[in-house]
C-alpha cells in the first residue's frame, strides 16, 4: 500500500470556501497572513450559494459571476489549495484530500495529507429527500454545477415547448421554502426573456406547480410574509399546492398525497441535510449529519471547529441555529476574532450568539418581501416591494464586500450592471 505524503501544512486550515468559510479565510488572511491560513475547496471558483436559483433560471451567469479562489487568496493574503476532504485524523491533526482526476478518471494529483494546528470545517449541506423514492429523477441546487446542469435542461425544454403542438411545459418544484419560492419567481422571469430571445413569435404556457407539505409556503417565516408571497405567485400563474406530500418522484412527474402530478421537469428544494461522509470523520454528528458544536463552535475534537450549514449549534428553545447565509456570516465573524486571539496565545471568552436579523425573499419582477428585526427594539418590521428587493440584493454585495473590499465590490457591481444592459439578463448558452 502506498503511503500518503503530508504535503501541506498550516496553523489554521479551513475546509470549504462557501458563504462562511471564504469570509473566515479572508478575515483571518488579512490579520495573520498566508503562512498561517490555508483554505481548501473542491471547486476552483466561488459562487455565493443563495444565487444558485438565478444560475438555474439563467438570470445569472456562473462563469461571469464566479470569483476565482486563487485571486481571492492573493487579495486577502491567505493560501488556497484545490482538493476534496475525504478523511480526518483529529488526534494526529491530519486531513486527507482525495486524489484529483481528470475528466477521463486518470489521476493527476495523488491523495494528499494536510497537517493543521486548528481545523475549521465549513462544508455546507446537500438535499434531504426524506427517503422519498425516485430522487434520481429530480434536479437539486446544491452547487453551481447542479444549477448549470438544470439550466441546460431547462433551455432545451423551453425550446421543445415553444415548438410543440400543445405549447406547454409543466414544472414541479418540491418545497415551498425560500429556495422553491425564489426559483418559481425567477423561472417566470426567465420564461418571458428566453422566449423573446430565442423564439420571439412563439408562445408556450409555463405551468409551475409549487408543492409544499405544510399548510403554507415559507412556513418558517411570519404568516404575513407567506400570504404576500403566496398571493404574488398565484397572481403570476404559479399553482401553489400546500398540504401536499410528495410520496414518489418518477420520470413523468410526482405521486403526491393529492394524486398524480405530471411534470416535464422536477426540482427538489424541500430540505437540507449535510453530507453522509461527515459521519466518517470520527466527530460527533446529529441525524442530519451535522457536526455537533459547543457555544465556541468546537466539535467533539477541541482543535476542530465547524460552522455554517454543516454545524449543529444550539440556539433558542431547543432549536438549532438555522442553515442560512447570515448564520454562516456571523459564525465567520465570531471565529475570526476567536482564532486571532488564539494565535496570539490569548483565551477568547465570549461565546457565539446567533442574532436573527430577519429574512428577505426575492419574488422576481423587482419585488421582494421579508421581515427585519429591529436592532435595538427587537421588533419585527415588514418590508415589501422594490425596497425589499434592493435589501435582498444588498446581502450579496455585503458578502462581496467581506471578501473583496468596498472599492472592488462597487466596480464589480457597476461592471455587471453594464454587462446586463449590453448582453441581456438571461444566459442562453
Ligand atoms: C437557492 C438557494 C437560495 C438561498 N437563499 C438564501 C437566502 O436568501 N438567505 C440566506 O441566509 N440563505 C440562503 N440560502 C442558504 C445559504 O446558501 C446557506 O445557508 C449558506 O451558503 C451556508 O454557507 P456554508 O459556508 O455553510 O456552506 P456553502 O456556502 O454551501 O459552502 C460550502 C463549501 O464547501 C465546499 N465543500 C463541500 N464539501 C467539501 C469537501 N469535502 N472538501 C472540500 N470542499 C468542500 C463546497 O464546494 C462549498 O464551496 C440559500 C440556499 C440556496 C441553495
Amino acid at each position: 500500500m502506498t503511503q500518503t505524503a503530508t504535503v501541506l501544512r498550516s496553523d489554521i486550515v479551513i475546509i470549504g470556501g462557501g458563504a462562511g468559510g471564504l469570509e473566515l479565510a479572508a478575515r483571518l488572511g488579512r490579520k495573520l497572513g498566508r503562512e498561517a491560513v490555508l483554505l481548501i475547496d473542491r471547486a476552483a471558483v466561488h459562487i455565493w450559494k443563495p444565487t444558485l436559483h438565478e444560475v438555474a433560471a439563467g438570470t445569472m451567469d456562473a462563469h461571469a459571476e464566479g470569483l476565482s479562489y486563487p485571486i481571492l487568496a492573493r487579495r486577502n493574503r491567505f493560501s488556497f489549495a484545490l482538493g476534496e476532504m475525504v478523511g480526518l485524523d483529529a488526534a494526529a491533526r491530519l486531513v486527507t484530500l482525495a486524489a484529483i482526476r481528470d475528466g477521463d478518471g486518470v489521476e493527476q494529483v495523488p491523495q494528499r495529507r494536510v497537517a493543521f494546528d486548528t481545523l475549521v470545517l465549513a462544508l455546507g449541506s446537500g438535499s434531504n429527500f426524506f427517503g422519498t423514492p425516485g430522487a434520481e429523477h429530480a434536479h437539486v441546487l446544491e452547487q453551481a454545477s447542479d444549477a448549470e446542469a438544470f439550466h441546460r435542461t431547462l433551455l432545451a425544454a423551453f425550446m421543445r415547448a415553444a415548438f410543440s403542438a400543445d405549447k406547454q411545459m409543466r414544472m414541479a418544484i418540491v418545497g415551498g421554502g425560500a429556495t422553491g419560492v425564489e426559483l418559481s419567481a425567477e423561472l417566470l422571469e426567465a420564461h418571458d426573456e428566453v422566449l423573446q430571445s430565442i423564439a420571439p413569435n412563439q408562445h408556450f404556457r409555463l405551468d409551475i406547480a409549487l408543492v409544499e407539505a405544510a399548510p403554507r409556503i415559507l412556513a418558517g417565516l411570519p404568516e404575513r410574509i407567506s400570504r404576500q408571497a403566496d398571493a404574488a405567485l398565484r397572481r403570476r400563474g404559479v399553482r401553489v399546492l400546500t398540504d401536499t406530500k410528495v410520496t414518489e418522484i418518477h420520470p413523468a412527474g410526482l405521486r403526491t398525497s393529492a394524486g398524480e402530478l405530471p411534470a416535464d421537469l422536477v426540482v427538489w428544494a424541500a430540505g437540507i441535510k449535510a453530507a453522509p461522509g461527515n459521519r466518517d470523520f470520527g466527530l460527533e454528528v446529529n441525524r442530519s449529519n451535522q457536526f455537533v458544536v459547543n457555544a465556541k463552535l468546537q466539535t467533539s475534537a477541541p482543535a476542530v471547529y465547524a460552522m455554517g450549514d454543516c454545524a449543529a449549534c444550539a440556539w433558542r428553545e431547543g432549536t438549532l441555529v438555522p442553515a442560512r447565509a447570515q448564520a454562516a456570516h456571523q459564525q465567520a465573524e465570531y471565529l475570526a476574532r476567536s482564532l486571532v486571539a488564539q494565535q496570539a496565545g490569548k483565551d477568547y471568552a465570549p461565546e457565539f450568539r446567533y442574532r436573527d436579523f430577519g429574512s428577505l425573499v426575492s419574488l422576481g419582477e423587482n419585488r421582494g418581501v421579508g421581515n427585519l428585526m429591529g436592532a435595538l427594539s427587537g421588533r419585527n418590521f415588514f418590508v415589501d416591494g422594490l425596497i425589499a428587493k434592493w435589501m435582498y440584493m444588498s446581502l450579496h454585495l455585503m458578502h462581496h464586500r467581506a471578501i473583496l473590499g468596498a472599492g472592488a465590490t462597487a466596480v464589480l457591481a457597476l461592471a455587471r450592471l453594464l454587462q446586463r444592459r449590453v448582453s441581456g439578463r438571461v444566459k442562453l448558452h
